[in-house]
Formats: structure tokens, C-alpha cells, sequence
């Protein structure tokens, strides 16, 4: 499989993720299964309201990280920020707690790490998902694992300064690097985790992430929490054989069903490719969201040929 399939495979794998998962968020379990049965379509509503194909802040976000590192791909924070910004100045719905208040402490004139590690000295609570919702391009745009450790981290730590946040980006990003390069799941996984090893000092608490990663892979809950939400995707992955498959397992757990969705949606999306996402959930966006996600990858793919 070509490397634009991948790309574009991991951004729309996001988007469906997203908008599938949608109607469901917040829901638990029980309540899914007695309204829908098993919800394989995109149909919009959930608290949301929203349409039939629309996103939510996970791609909108994915999206705003894909143009920054466009912009500058050397130094990419502050054009990210800068589409942060443009993006929630249009009032979008669902905005995380977390994001909005570094939007707030970035407005009032603090640079995005000092914003993030201000609020995490105040809340002590920066764990959530979402850094991880937003962080594929990385993978994406950039060809090589020492520029994907970093940049993983420092587009994670513009809202989520916990240590966990950094750490599931970077290995997320890391898995999806090897999944392109052609790695089955399994010895993606493996590789991910061995060059973070290599490359972080061991008093960084990279081994009890894992370990707690891979307790919680035996029983996946999807709550907001980063290591619970890349639990789920890792399983949703590991015990299916399609993005498909994939996708509509994770959903139906409910509780942070978008962001779930969109997770293991970008990283089925980049292994099985842009073939594998299913006709009538792509029928559901409309042209304009369509071209979106296409500029992004043939952004990614121009950034992929000037870093390497
Ligand atoms: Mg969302």
C-alpha cells in the first residue's frame, strides 16, 4: 500500500471515528445497546444535536495540528496555536475543559507551554485525552521516530502538561509510524515501545505507563482519561480485522465514544488505508469536509517530503 493511502486512510479514519462515535458520548454501555442494538452508521443527534456526517472538536482540532505544522514544520506550536485560536473564536460546541482554559490563559498573553503548565499547577488534572484526539499528523508529517518523540510532546504539552498525556502521544505516534512503514499491529506495538525506551532516561515513568496500559488493555474502559481512551483503540485494534470492525466495537462502549472512535479510527485508518473506510460512512460528509481532510493529507505528504 502507497504512503498516501495511509495518510489519508489515518485522517478520514479520525473523521468517521469521530462523527460515528458522536452519538453515542456520554451514553453507557447498557443504554447504547437497548436504543441502537450496535450503531454502525453515522447519524448525528447525541448531546451535541449534531447532523448526520458532522465532527466534533476531535477532527476540528486534528485538522487546526495538520495546517500548523504545514505552516512551520520546524517549530510548529505557535502556527498550531494560531488555528487553535481561529477555531474557537467560531464558538464551537464541546470544546474540553482543559483546552478552554489554556485557550483563556493564552489569550491573556501566556505563551502555550507556560498556559498548560499553569493550569496543571492549579488543577493538578491535565490527563485527558485531549492531546492524544488531535495528535496523528505528527505521524504523519514527520518520517523520522527522534522528530516524532518531540513533537509528539510539545504539541501535547501546548494544553496537556501531565507526563501521561506526552507519553500516549508519543506512542501513538510511534505505532502509527511503524504501521505505515508496512509493521504488522503486533511488532508496531513492540517497536513503539522499544524506541521510547531507548530514547527517554528511565526516571521518566515511561515503564509504570506501560505496565498500566497494558492492565488496562485486558478490560478497556472509555473514559476521558488518555491511558484508558489509547487502552481501548490498542484492543478495538488488536481484536478485529477491519477499521470497520474496529470503530463500531469501540463506539458502542459509549462514554467518551468520539474521541475513542476517533483514536482508533486514525490508527486503523493508517494500517488498513483509505480503501478500507467504509462507502456509506464517507457519503455522510459533504464536499467542503471532504476537501478539508484531503488539503490536510496533501499537506502532511508535502511536510513528509521536505523533512526527510
Ligand atoms: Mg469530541
Amino acid at each position: 500500500m502507497n504512503i498516501d493511502e495511509r495518510v489519508q486512510g489515518g485522517l478520514y479514519g479520525v473523521a468517521v471515528g469521530d462523527a460515528l462515535g458522536a452519538t453515542l458520548e456520554f451514553m453507557g454501555k447498557e443504554i447504547v445497546k437497548e436504543r441502537y442494538g450496535v450503531l454502525t452508521d453515522i447519524i448525528g443527534g447525541g448531546w451535541l444535536e449534531l447532523m448526520p456526517g458532522e465532527w466534533t472538536d476531535d477532527t476540528e482540532m486534528m485538522l487546526a495540528v495538520a495546517v500548523g505544522i504545514d505552516h512551520d514544520f520546524r517549530n510548529p506550536v505557535d502556527a498550531i496555536g494560531i488555528e487553535f485560536l481561529r477555531w474557537h473564536k467560531t464558538n464551537p460546541p464541546g470544546v474540553g475543559t482543559t483546552c478552554a482554559a489554556v485557550f483563556h490563559k493564552v489569550r491573556m498573553g501566556l505563551s502555550w507551554h507556560e498556559a498548560a503548565q499553569q493550569l496543571h499547577r492549579e488543577t493538578s488534572h491535565t490527563a485527558g485525552n485531549g492531546a492524544l484526539m488531535r495528535t496523528l499528523p505528527v505521524a504523519l508529517a514527520y518520517s523520522k521516530p527522534e522528530d516524532i518523540v518531540e513533537q509528539a510532546c510539545s504539541i501535547a504539552q501546548m494544553t496537556h502538561w501531565d507526563q501521561r498525556a506526552a507519553f500516549t502521544c508519543q506512542l501513538y505516534c510511534l505505532l502509527a509510524h511503524y504501521l505505515i512503514a508496512g509493521d504488522r499491529f503486533r511488532d508496531a506495538l513492540r517497536s513503539a515501545y522499544s524506541y521510547m525506551a531507548e530514547c527517554l532516561p528511565d526516571d521518566t515513568g515511561l515503564e509504570p505507563m506501560k505496565t498500566e496500559l497494558e492492565q488496562k488493555m485486558a478490560d478497556p474502559q472509555p473514559t476521558g482519561y488518555t491511558v484508558d481512551t489509547l487502552a481501548c483503540a490498542l484492543q478495538g485494534i488488536e481484536s478485529s480485522s477491519s477499521l470497520e470492525d474496529a470503530v463500531i466495537s469501540v463506539v458502542n462502549q459509549g462514554g467518551d465514544a468520539d474521541t475513542v472512535g476517533a483514536i482508533t479510527g486514525g490508527l486503523a485508518g493508517v494500517y488498513y488505508g483509505f480503501k478500507a473506510v467504509p462507502k456509506r460512512w464517507l457519503q455522510k460528509f459533504n464536499l467542503q469536509q471532504r476537501k478539508r481532510l484531503d488539503d490536510a493529507a496533501e499537506r502532511m505528504l508535502k511536510v513528509r517530503l521536505q523533512v526527510s
